[in-house]
């Protein structure tokens, strides 16, 4: 048997053809897997209509919804391509992905219908599906086309080793790349975070994270999915939202970004009733070691930490509820059948993967593993420093431990060096994180002409009283941070650029910074 994302759902189905499969709230819609199968196999057979072959893209353009989802299935089944793209990009970035991609169809909702008709008439060859009420005129309707599409199952030959999807990288660190992936990778990847999360068929899981983000997708959506366990499907984050569906659906475990699981504990949590969340899954982003032990202390959940890359399917580590606290800053073991190493950074080129760095000592983190993408599309040079050697070249710098943990500092291009000195911003962010006044802190380096490069923080209060003495005295104080890592300079605002899978966006900062501190010319 070849397994693929479509043969693992329809074998789902086959199993539990009555269970409860999804909710989406945003619609009140609910599926058993048999219903769901039924309107996957309708957009299949519409794909189908529409003249989509096997290796053609489908993008979808919308929030968290049951349409996603659906998608996500019945591309597999047909052998299309499946091109989640990001809800927060502009009218420009998404036209980049467009013409990058190249879809046959891009299925989009309302609310982000301004940013589809500023540049639909630029794409002649892509039919738009909307998939809400009161279609505008250059798309069609997702309701009239499923309408007439038959719940047959189809017959289309697809194999374990095709391309399921392009994920597009968040574009971090420049434009986003195409990340392919194959069916077999992300079968892999699935059960690798079934067994990591132990998730089982009566477990409930809540999406709220961007569906599009293959954290959310292949970590949680699709485990869930190939378990035959159920998905309650939030349009958007919102804390409050999140903990009445908690109370009301009986939700037992979802994935959410540090600063997500940040926010949620800002709320009043006592009013709630969260006796059904049994375990939380953070990762994406780095979670300061403070905030693992508030959560830990006012959810008293099981949590687990993954670490990974779009690239890689993505977890590649996982740090398991018992390592929580122990080992609290790491991000975990390898996956199951991973391997990672820690090899000596080269300037200018892709590290060399045997020349390895001892334990405890820092380096470029590499990872080789069965969820490592095909390439980035139509970008040969990229996939090639990328995967130099056959070990993909994360970009992040960190250290394992001698008991073989892994900690993630930083990405080489965030690293701060000030006198010489290699400073990590994450340690620096921790430290702060620590201070009862602040709620939310980002450090990037200055360039400056005495140093190289000084630190600088910028800092979101908790506490409106809080000021810059302070903090330079707690830091001054702090047993884990030397002198010369301490922030010369406090930028305080209200909340910190983010992308939408929580990642700190740092070439906005120090643009900010920049713009702040350089001497106006008169
Ligand atoms: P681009 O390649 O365009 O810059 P991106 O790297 O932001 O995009 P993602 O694949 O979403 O795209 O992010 C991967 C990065 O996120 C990792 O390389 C790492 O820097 C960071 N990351 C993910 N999980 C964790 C974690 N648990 N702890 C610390 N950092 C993490």
């Amino acid at each position: 048997m070849t397994t693929t994302i479509g043969k693992i759902f329809e074998l789902t189905v086959k199993k539990f053809p009555n269970k409860d499969a999804l909710y989406d709230v945003r619609k009140n819609v609910r599926y058993t897997y048999k219903e769901w199968n039924d309107q996957v196999n309708r957009l299949a057979n519409a794909l189908l209509k529409e003249g989509v072959k096997k290796g053609d893209r489908v993008s979808t353009f919308m929030f968290n919804t049951e349409e996603l989802g659906t998608a996500f299935f019945a591309c597999a089944k047909i052998g299309a391509i499946f091109n989640p793209i990001n809800f927060r990009l502009t009218p420009e970035e998404v036209a980049y992905i467009l013409a990058d991609a190249t879809p046959k169809v891009v299925l989009f909702e309302k609310s982000l219908e301004p940013v589809v008709s500023a540049i639909a008439n630029r794409f002649d060859k892509i039919s738009f599906w909307f998939i809400d009420e009161e279609k505008p005129e250059y798309a069609a309707s997702y309701q009239e086309k499923l309408g007439s599409a038959s719940t047959e199952e189809v017959q289309i030959d697809v194999n374990e080793n095709d391309v399921y999807a392009f994920i597009y990288t968040s574009g971090t660190t420049g434009r986003p790349k195409g990340v392919m992936h194959t069916h077999r990778n992300m079968v892999d990847q699935s059960l690798l975070c079934v067994a990591a999360q132990k998730i089982e068929a009566e477990d409930v899981g809540l999406v709220t994270a961007p569906m599009f983000h293959c954290a959310e997708l292949h970590c949680a959506f699709l485990p869930r999915v190939q378990i035959g366990a159920k998905n309650v499907i939030l349009h958007q984050f919102n804390p409050k939202a999140i903990l009445s569906l908690i109370e009301n659906e009986k939700i037992s475990r979802f994935f959410a970004a540090p600063t997500m699981w940040n926010m949620l504990l800002q709320e009043d949590l006592n009013q709630y009733d969260l006796s059904s969340l049994k375990q939380g899954l953070y990762g994406a982003a780095p979670m300061a070691p403070s905030l693992v032990h508030a959560l830990h202390d006012s959810l008293g959940i099981s949590l687990i930490q993954a670490y990974g890359m779009t690239e890689m399917g993505p977890a590649i580590t996982f740090l398991s509820e018992y390592d929580q606290l122990r080992k609290a800053g790491s991000a975990g073991q390898a996956a199951l059948n991973h391997d990672i190493r820690i090899v000596r950074t080269t300037e200018g080129g892709p590290s060399d993967p045997d020349d390895l760095m001892p334990a405890g000592e820092t380096g470029e983190i590499i990872v080789k593993g069965p969820c490592m993408m095909v390439g980035y599309f139509n970008r040969e040079e990229a996939t090639e420093n990328a995967l130099y050697k056959g070990w993909y070249h994360s970009g992040d710098i960190g250290y394992l431990d001698e008991d073989g943990f892994l900690f993630v500092n930083d990405r080489v291009d965030d690293m701060i060096i000030s006198g010489g000195e290699n400073i990590y911003p994450r340690e620096v962010e921790d430290a702060l994180h620590a201070h009862p006044g602040v709620l939310d802190v980002a450090i990037v380096g200055q360039p400056d002409d005495r140093w190289g490069e000084t630190v600088s923080a910028f800092v979101v209060k908790k506490d409106p009283n809080v000021t810059e003495q302070e903090l330079d005295e707690f830091c001054k104080n702090s047993d884990s941070l030397a002198n010369y890592k301490r922030p010369r300079k406090y930028i305080f605002c209200d909340a910190l650029p983010r992308n939408a899978s929580g990642k700190i966006q740092k070439f906005v900062l120090r643009k900010q910074l920049e713009e702040l501190f350089t001497p106006k010319k008169s």
